[in-house]
């Protein structure tokens, strides 16, 4: 490469992995965590992750699972994800993107367990770092304590707002659409059979397919909930779509069932009682991705109790039926689906109250035939045409309607 002949020789020093990184670009870098390995029992188990500098690191403690989580400035995590199964006292590690100044490991145990070190070695050889991470099971009682200590406030989960980006260029006439690619970060989602490719890049290649084709119709915008490898958490998502005041809400998804030859497309609506034990099973996993990031609030919401507010959500929720009707006309004869392909389910996601949601399961990952239409361009691009038609039938009734 010719840039690391011209780099100064001062900018390749021994702990730059890049080498040829100008110096200037160097700076905002993430840190590259390069190597990782876990040993122990499910006594004591030891977490050693290798980095080229020398992070900044907060722990703090979650109960209802245990967990350990490890606040790091912008990391890219470039090891093998086997290097990191989880053992010992871990039933579950991951690792990832919160968003572009942070990265999180969160450390899952089966017991109460904590951290009697967490500390960053320079290596011997004066290439890199290690951060060193033992945990000890401790009892309950004081495991309860440090969860409660602990001087963590609320707002470091990213418990509900983050800082909301208007759209922009938005016209008042414009019928607004949000475009939620599920997933992201931290939480991969599901995996495709060989490892290669995680839900949240799956779901954001359609995000960003739906999202051009939307915009390509007069009168319509899409955005995009998140258009990067970065973590939102569920109600981060919702608010996003409220403060925009968007029209209509699509969530995108690619899960993996436990039974395997169930494939095809669904399309979800929110009910606090899920239609079937599938339906229900799909809204648990999807809802459990903020206590996978370790972001759930703590406190709990307050209950409105607003009899407006109660007839907007009864009127949002049927636009969120009629869209979801909409997407499975379009679909018809072109897109495989379910049996029974509009289900619903509690799904936290969906819980806008003045905003029509839907989620649509675009396939299964879990499934050879769906798994092979997932990464498929020409078969991506169809799903986003056929939602993109659905879209317009739906504006077209509202609009005939009188809005
Ligand atoms: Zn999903």
């Amino acid at each position: 490469m010719v840039l690391s002949v011209l780099a100064p020789a001062s900018t390749a020093s021994a702990t730059d992995i890049k080498g040829a990184a100008p110096a200037a670009a160097a700076v905002a870098d993430p840190i590259l965590a390069y190597g990782a390995r876990i040993a122990g029992d499910d006594a004591r188990t030891r977490v050693v992750i290798e980095l080229d500098r020398a992070p900044s690191v907060a722990v703090h403690y979650l109960a209802d699972p245990p967990r350990v989580v490890v606040d790091l400035p912008a990391t890219a995590f470039g090891f093998p994800a086997k290097d990191l199964d989880a053992r010992g006292l871990f039933t579950a590690i991951r690792y990832g993107t919160m968003d572009k100044d942070s990265a999180r490991i969160v450390l899952t145990a089966a017991k109460p367990a904590k951290l009697v070190m967490a500390r960053v070695q320079q290596n011997e050889s004066g290439k890199g770092y290690r951060l060193v991470l033992d945990a000890e099971m401790v009892p309950p009682e004081q495991y309860a304590d440090l969860v409660r200590k602990q001087t963590w406030t609320d707002e470091d989960t990213a418990a509900d707002v983050g800082p909301v980006v208007p759209v922009e260029n938005v016209k008042p006439s414009d019928f607004l659409i949000a475009v939620d690619a599920g997933h992201g970060g931290i939480d991969a989602g599901a995996m495709a059979s060989d490892g290669s490719t995680p839900e949240k890049q799956i779901t954001l290649a359609f995000a960003k397919a739906l999202a051009e084709k939307l915009n390509a119709q007069p009168g319509i915008k899409a955005f995009l909930t998140r258009d990067s490898d970065a973590y939102l958490s569920l109600s981060q998502r919702v608010t996003i779509a409220r403060q925009n005041h968007a029209a209509l809400f699509i969530s995108l998804h690619a899960d993996t069932l436990k039974q395997k030859d169930i494939r095809g497309s669904t399309v979800y609506t929110i009910s606090d009682r899920a239609s079937d034990r599938l339906a229900a099973d799909v809204a648990d996993r999807e809802n459990s991705s903020d206590k996978l990031a370790g972001t759930e609030t703590r406190t709990t919401p307050p209950v409105v109790a607003d009899i407006l507010m109660d007839l907007t959500r009864r009127e949002t929720q049927a636009f969120s039926v009629s869209l979801a009707q909409d997407v499975l006309n379009s679909f018809n004869g072109q897109i495989a689906m379910i049996n029974n392909p509009h289900r619903y389910a509690g799904f936290q996601v969906l819980t806008a109250p003045d905003v029509p949601s839907i989620l649509v399961e675009l396939g299964f990952l879990s499934n050879k035939e769906d798994e092979k239409l997932l990464l498929d361009d020409a078969w991506r691009a169809k799903l986003v045409d056929r939602l993109a038609e659905a879209v317009r039938q739906y504006r077209a009734v509202t609009v005939a309607n009188g809005g």
